[in-house]
């Protein structure tokens, strides 16, 4: 495995801002093992970008996940992540399967995130300011994320477009 600090089958839920990395970071991960909200949201509406399509792709999200983890398999889950009910819904289907769970922040500075934005198409563009209140939500994330039920915490700095391991979060 690529990350030899990560159990070889777990639920891992990416956390971070967009532009952060996230899908980035996904794709070090075999294709068939990522759930992308935007990639849901594309498969239902013709659009990744389509907001309204959110609802319906979280269902399908969460359904694939179910069948995924009754089969005990490795998912990664590429969302933003950075509302504490979808994540403790997550965790709590985690471990009705007896699957560990592991939280993945993507620190990525905010003014990258925002710089990020540039050069993408309309419909993929977030404002800054929604970029501000996401980075926010992230850095808030770190002190409830055992909480919620996490067992173990990692962060990449996404920096660097090639970091090889994840950080353990020391508590
Ligand atoms: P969103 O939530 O909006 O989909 P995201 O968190 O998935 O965003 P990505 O789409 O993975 O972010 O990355 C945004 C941009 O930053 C992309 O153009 C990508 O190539 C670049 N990028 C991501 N990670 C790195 C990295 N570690 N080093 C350099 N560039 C990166």
């Amino acid at each position: 495995p690529q990350y030899p600090e990560l159990p070889d089958n777990a639920l891992i839920v990416l956390i971070g801002a967009s532009g952060a990395g996230k899908t980035t970071l996904a794709s070090t991960w075999p294709a068939s093992q990522v759930l992308s909200l935007d990639g849901l949201r594309g498969v239902i509406s013709d659009d990744p970008g389509c907001q309204d399509a959110t609802g319906d792709a979280a269902d399908v999200l969460k359904l694939i996940l179910e069948r995924r983890m009754a089969r005990k398999l490795n998912t990664v889950i590429d969302a933003t992540n950075l509302e504490q009910p979808v994540r403790v819904d997550l965790v709590m289907a985690a471990k009705r399967h007896g699957m560990p769970t592991i939280a993945v922040i993507v620190a990525t500075p905010l003014s990258l995130c925002i710089a990020r934005q540039d050069g993408r198409p309309d419909n993929r563009r977030v404002p800054e300011d929604t970029v501000r209140t996401q980075h926010k939500a992230m850095v808030h994330s770190v002190q409830s994320l055992r909480a919620e039920g996490f067992n173990e915490t990692f962060f990449v700095g996404g920096l660097n477009r090639l970091e090889p391991y994840l950080r353990r979060l020391s508590e």
